[in-house]
């Protein structure tokens, strides 16, 4: 009746132990309970039970047990680890949340405080939650078994649980997640909060992001501009304040396009209307394909380093006196102009009275002086489209679009000439310019330069005040010129350079009364060179004070050597010395001293000095009060070829005037001359003076010499300058001798 199933419980209930079984009848299922009867002796007699058919309760359960292993294959499933509790005891979990938690398997949860699991100052949190039954995620910090935490988010919900109400618990590890997350705040936290100005921009150059740094910048806030446009907000522009090397790809609009990082410095006008300069360094935000999404754009003002450096830039490419642009930006206009390919000119102008005014009125009128030249010519260049700069000393530089170039430069020296008013005085401070016509035929500005330096001194040379165009034949002028600097400076000590003696005659006898010194240059290459073709240059390179002693020496030497009745018979011979070395403070020390070695009496020595060397009086009459407390004596040369001033005459005594050839060479045809020379000769005369007519040429300018009352004279008519032998032979007998009566006695005649 029991079925086969009962067989077995049925035996173990007779040997003495209850059993309760389930057996299968008849597609029923019983439920069977049975213990065993037992006689008085206490041994088995029988057994009593119960059958119940629980065939619906089975197949229940058996439904049941199939939905249960499907829940738990889910609940082994998912990534989330699971945790059953009840009255916060834990009654399950899977294998996900015994690994997060640091078991071996979801049974070694069971049994244990849910709260254990959660960090201790999350408890309040978490009951909160649970409290209020709510069902969105949260975090919180859990523990593992090893005690070490970690973040959880956690979800919860009441569920039935093996036909009980439990509570439900999904909880994920989100430890890395949070520390993303971290960072990111952490990073937006810093951009936020930085100085610099960082905006994002996306492909279609819409503002994306803009910080608080932006926000000063630009002066917009984030919610007036997010979303639009940058170039509606901001208009940059590449600085044009000089600083080069600017990076065009750093415009917002190029930089969107570009794939690398930039870096530089843009411009801008901001709301207030003001310019600022901003150092911008952008780089390019991509997806995680690594796909261009968009740019982000990192900057700050620097509006006032840039101003300093522009300032700073300045002063390294214009002079600081007159504000014009100095010799480095002139050669930098000059290689613009080269690399432009358009016709254009280069002037160099040098000053020609600089020097006598600032060594004769002081530094501070010559900085006057440069000041105003610079300012002068500013309307002409400007309308002829031209730069002038300052190359340095009293030399400026002009390049210009003009066509007409040697009209332009007669403009500027026009206005050069024009008196200029210093204060204490007034002075023209003339010019002397060199002109490159055709600049664009040059490659480097190097060259130019050159060409216009060289020209320039082709206008110096032929008398200053004037203006010379470049041709290559200076070139070679300057070649030799070069030659000559470098000889120069060793002509003295090698013994090339000597005096030559050109008698000055008594105009009354005709005797030979003296000699002038006139210096030549034994030159190995060149051969004889005349003083005008080393003076100047030695006046320049400052050697002239050096060759003037050493004439003055050989000069003394040479009528020592003559011998003492040759001596006896001169007046004088005369030296002469250029400004420089007139005003030097040994000179007269130096002429007395070489007077003493020859012994020629002082008073036999003239040292001849031209009308600028009075010009600055007070030095000037230092050295003549010296020179005649030593007995020398001193003519003025050239006189009334300068600036003559016959109040200085007074002011600075002299012992001779030496009447310029200029007038001497009128006297034949021009009555004014003649006039002039009496004039001069009877101011000398007045004065106590003799005076000594140069250049005489002719008889007929004899005569008038004479007859104007000149004391001395010399000239071609009697004799050239001749090496010392020959005026030593010449003193003994002048080769004139038989000539002067007929010259002179033809004035009876007349
Ligand atoms: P200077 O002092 O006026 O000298 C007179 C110049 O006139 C000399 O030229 C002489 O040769 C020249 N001369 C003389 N008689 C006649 C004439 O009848 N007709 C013409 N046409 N010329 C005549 P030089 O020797 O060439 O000297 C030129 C200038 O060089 C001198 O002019 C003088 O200023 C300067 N010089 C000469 N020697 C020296 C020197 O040792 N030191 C300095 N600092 N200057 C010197
Ligand atoms: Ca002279
Ligand atoms: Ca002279």
């Amino acid at each position: 009746v029991l079925g086969d199933e009962a067989a077995a419980p049925i035996h173990r209930v007779l040997a003495g132990v209850p059993q309760s079984w389930d057996a299968t009848l008849c597609n029923a299922v019983f439920a069977s309970q049975a213990r065993p009867v037992r006689g008085a002796d206490g041994s088995v007699t029988g057994l009593v039970g119960v059958a119940v058919d629980v065939t619906e309760q089975a197949e229940a359960r058996s439904a049941l047990a199939t939905s249960e292993s499907r829940h738990r294959a889910l609940s082994e499933a998912t990534f989330e680890g699971i945790i059953y509790s009840i009255d916060g005891v834990v009654v399950d979990g899977n294998q996900q949340a015994a690994l997060l938690f640091g078991f071996e398997t979801g049974a070694d949860l069971i049994g244990r405080s849910a709260p254990s699991f959660v960090a201790e100052e999350w408890h309040d949190t978490v009951a909160q939650a649970m409290a209020t039954d709510r069902t969105e995620p949260y975090e919180t910090v859990c523990i593992r078994a090893d005690g070490s935490r970690f973040w959880a988010e956690v979800q919860g919900r009441r569920a039935e649980h093996e036909g009980r109400a439990v509570r439900v618990s999904a909880i994920r590890d989100v430890t890395a997640r949070k520390a993303a997350d971290e960072k990111r705040r952490f990073q937006a936290d810093v951009l936020a909060h930085v100085s610099d100005a960082v905006v994002a921009l996306d492909l279609d150059g819409r503002i994306t992001y803009w910080n608080q740094g932006a926000e000063e910048l630009h002066g917009r806030r984030a919610d007036e501009v997010l979303g639009r446009s940058l170039s509606d907000i901001v208009r940059y522009a590449l600085p044009d304040d000089g600083i080069p090397a600017e990076d065009a790809d750093l415009m917002p609009e190029a930089a969107l396009r570009s794939e690398a990082a930039r870096n530089g410095e843009l411009v801008y006008v901001a709301p207030d209307g003001r310019e600022r300069f901003v150092s911008v360094s952008t780089s390019v935000l991509t997806d995680e394909a690594g796909a261009p999404r968009g740019l982000l754009a990192v900057s700050r003002d620097v509006t006032a380093r840039r101003r300093m450096s522009a300032r700073l830039r300045h002063q390294a490419t214009h002079d600081a006196l007159t504000e014009l642009p100095n010799r480095t930006l002139f050669r930098d206009r000059i290689e613009r102009a080269i690399a432009a390919g358009a016709p254009f000119a280069v002037m160099f102008i040098d000053l020609d009275r600089f020097k006598v005014v600032n060594d004769s009125l002081g530094h501070e009128a010559g900085d006057r002086l440069l000041r105003e030249v610079a300012a002068r010519p500013r309307a002409t260049l400007a309308a002829a489209d031209a730069v002038v700069a300052r190359l340095g000393g009293d030399e400026f530089g002009v390049v210009t679009a003009t066509t007409d170039a040697p009209a332009l430069a007669q403009t500027l020296l026009d206005a050069l000439a024009r008196p200029l008013d210093l204060g204490a005085r007034t002075v023209a401070p003339g010019a002397s310019i060199g002109v490159v016509a055709d600049g664009q035929d040059y490659d480097a500005p190097s060259e130019l330069l050159r060409d216009a330096d060289t020209a320039m001194y082709a206008a110096k040379r032929a008398g200053r005040g004037q203006l010379a165009v470049f041709a290559p034949a200076m070139h070679r002028e300057a070649a030799l010129r070069f030659g000559l600097e470098h000889d120069l400076r060793f002509a003295a000590a090698r013994g090339q350079i000597v005096p030559y003696f050109q008698a000055i005659v008594d105009l009354q006898t005709g005797g030979v009364a003296g000699f002038e010194a006139l210096a030549r240059w034994h030159h190995p290459d060149l051969g004889l060179l005349a003083p005008s073709q080393f003076i100047p240059l030695a006046e320049e390179l400052g050697l002239v004070a050096d060759i003037d002693r050493w004439v003055l020496d050989l000069t003394c030497e040479a009528v020592a050597n003559w011998g003492g009745e040759a001596v006896y018979a001169l007046s004088y011979v005369s030296v002469n010395c250029s400004d420089r070395t007139f005003l030097a403070p040994d000179l007269v020390a130096h002429a007395r001293a070489a007077a003493d070695a020859a012994g020629l009496p002082p008073d036999r020595l003239v040292l001849e000095l031209t009308e600028r060397a009075l010009v600055n009086v007070d030095a000037a009459r230092e050295v003549v009060d010296a020179a005649h407390h030593y007995g020398l004596r001193l003519a003025i040369d050239d006189f009334g070829a300068g600036y003559s001033s016959l109040g200085l005459l007074h002011a600075l005594p002299v012992d001779a005037l030496k009447i310029d050839r200029s007038f001497v060479s009128e006297l034949d045809a021009s009555p004014a001359a003649r006039a002039l020379v009496r004039a001069v000769v009877g101011l000398s005369n007045d004065l106590g003076m003799t005076s000594v007519a140069e250049g005489v040429e002719t008889p007929g300018q004899l005569r008038a010499l004479r007859a104007a009352g000149a004391t001395h004279g010399q000239g071609f008519l009697f004799t050239e300058p001749l090496p010392t032998d020959a005026a030593r032979a010449l003193l003994a007998s002048p080769p004139w001798a038989e000539d002067w009566a007929g010259w002179v006695a033809e004035a009876a005649v007349e």
